[in-house]
């Protein structure tokens, strides 16, 4: 059972547990308050990691809202033009 942390500006952190990963679990309503809560991310085992390293895969874990559009623009455009430097004009 896939559970999530998120975080209450004024209770601090709590965890729900889902019954699917499907769906949107980015917001929570927080147990106690009430209150819209966002997702906290953590990366799993950081305890074993070097500080810096654990700091630089938190924010790996950010996940990036991008439109269809931007991702589609961010693919990796085919290279049409082939060097070849043997072929002389
Ligand atoms: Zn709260």
């Amino acid at each position: 059972m896939p559970s999530y942390t998120f975080r209450c500006k004024d209770c601090g952190e709590f965890t729900l547990f889902f019954k699917s990963m499907s769906g949107n679990k980015e917001m929570a309503d927080c147990p106690d308050c009430g209150h819209v809560s966002t997702r906290v991310f953590l990366a799993p085992n950081l305890h074993s990691l070097s500080r810096e390293l654990s700091s630089r895969i938190e924010k790996g874990m950010e996940p990036q809202r991008m439109t269809r559009e931007e991702l589609g623009a961010k693919q990796p455009k085919k290279k049409t033009k082939v060097n070849r430097p043997w072929q002389v004009g």
